[in-house]
């Protein structure tokens, strides 16, 4: 497909989702994607909004990059508009987005209870934004600012809630304003975090699909095939994405947009986030306990932990039926007692955050007969789960190219994470959270502690 002709396909879809949300709070009815979305930003506040004053919510970095000229051209076409920025925590050289800075800036907002809340940044500022409206019950507008995760279409966010990373119900911003000027002037570290984070599509959807098939969750076709065009053309523009051309910012602009109303369509976050952001998520919960720098952003560890998911699917769909040992497996977890040990199992987390990742891994942990009778109504379907699976996977070194040529990072030595580390947080991330995964059918089998160390062994080999 020719580039302008995937960007037109993705436009149209965009078009037709915001025509879908109508005047329903909480979804994303306007989104404009240009070189220069100052005018489009005025008149659309001037349509929507008229009389009302603007708060263009921003940080240090965001406030030179876009908002400041934003506001002086909010301003000139007659609009009450001032800036607010959101200072970076205490011992911290960035925002984070935690309990305390969403409360900070609720309290703010409530002192300008007719302001268009508009958040002008990328992922934190616009998870800070959504969570402080949407608890105040005031919609949101956002000005993206970099192509660095899927935030801004979908309703929820990351919130870093009581030590433990959460991704949290929200809502959609009401309209948003893709500068890809900006966008395109943005680090590229940011642009290839996006890029890292749009690839785990097919690895989510095959673990939403898997927990359709053993656990009996909703499996919703459209949300999981929306986005289908849009990562081919994705994946042949990584190179241009790496090198921030015009024609690879575009497509992953649109791309990421489309990508959060995956997740808003299908009401969960399943078809843009499976094992692979466990991985991730895993690596910030012990940097934020252990106080220390996270490895890298979200989407430059989605990034790499998709190689490594793609890895584990491969060997997963390789299997036969006679490769499926359930009298082993009821073996290996008879009863509820493999989850006492689980201080040593994640050494670097905090006591409390362990007791929260007690109550999630033992929400999904099926043991001894309910073990049995789970994997053997899988092995009765296994030919056909198996197929289904293969039909939504791409092959891992397509991954790993495309990671290569984007100029991203794709194994966990290049973001500082040694190997005995890196296999470690596959054995244990997917006790994080209760969402059953890829991961726990491998771990139930018998296969994650081999393959886990062989896996990471061939990542950081090839
Ligand atoms: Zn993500």
């Amino acid at each position: 497909m020719l580039p302008q002709v995937a960007d037109d396909a993705i436009d149209r879809s965009l078009r037709e989702l915001t025509l879908e949300a109508g005047e329903a709070p909480g979804k994303t009815r306007h989104i404009a994607v240009d070189a220069d979305i100052g005018d489009a930003l005025a008149a659309w506040l001037e349509r929507e909004h008229p009389g009302k004053p603007d708060l263009l919510i921003c940080d240090n970095n965001t406030r030179s990059a876009a908002a400041e000229r934003l506001a002086a051209r909010l301003q000139l076409a007659g609009r009450r508009s001032q800036l607010l920025t959101l200072p970076a925590q205490e011992g911290e050289d960035h925002v984070v987005c935690d309990d305390g800075i969403i409360e900070a800036l609720t309290t703010m907002l409530r002192e300008h209870p007719d302001a268009n809340a508009i958040a002008v940044g990328s992922g934190t500022i616009n998870d800070v934004v959504k969570m402080a409206t949407f608890k105040l019950g005031r919609s949101y507008q956002c000005v993206a600012t970099a192509a660095s995760m899927n935030g801004y279409t979908s309703a929820i966010a990351a919130v870093l809630s009581r030590g433990v990373k959460r991704t949290l119900p929200a809502q959609q911003a009401e309209a948003v304003f893709a500068d890809t000027d900006v966008i395109q002037r943005a680090p590229a570290y940011l642009n290839r975090a996006g890029f890292g984070d749009l690839l785990s599509k097919p690895y989510s959807n095959a673990d939403w699909l898997l927990s359709h098939f053993v656990r009996g969750v909703n499996f919703e076709e459209r949300p999981a095939k929306l986005l289908d065009e849009a990562y081919e053309a994705l994946l042949g523009k990584a190179a241009a994405i790496g090198r921030g051309e015009a024609a690879g910012i575009g497509t992953l602009t649109r791309t990421i947009l489309l990508s959060g109303f995956t997740m808003a369509i299908a009401g969960t976050s399943a078809p843009a986030s499976g094992g692979e952001h466990l991985v991730s998520h895993y690596w910030d919960m012990e940097q934020h306990g252990r106080e220390e720098p996270l490895f890298g952003l979200h989407g430059t560890q989605v990034g790499v932990a998709t190689r490594i998911s793609a890895m584990l699917f491969e060997r997963l769909v390789a299997l036969d039926v006679d490769d499926l040992d359930i009298d082993a497996a009821v073996a290996r977890k008879p009863d509820a007692s493999g989850l006492e040990q689980l201080e040593s199992r994640h050494e670097r987390l905090q006591p409390d955050v362990i007791e929260e990742v007690r109550a999630q891994i033992t929400a999904k942990q099926k043991h001894g007969e309910a073990l049995r009778q789970e994997l053997t109504a899988l092995r009765d379907r296994w030919p056909e789960i198996r197929d289904a699976l293969r039909a939504i996977l791409i092959p891992s070194a397509r991954i790993g190219e495309v990671l290569i040529a984007a100029g991203a990072a794709d194994r966990p030595s290049a973001i500082g994470v040694q190997r005995e580390h890196a296999v470690r947080t596959v054995r244990v991330c997917r006790e994080i959270r209760s969402r059953y995964v890829a991961l726990d059918l491998i771990d139930d089998l018998g296969f994650l502690e081999p393959w886990s160390a062989e896996v990471i062994e061939a990542v950081e080999r090839s």
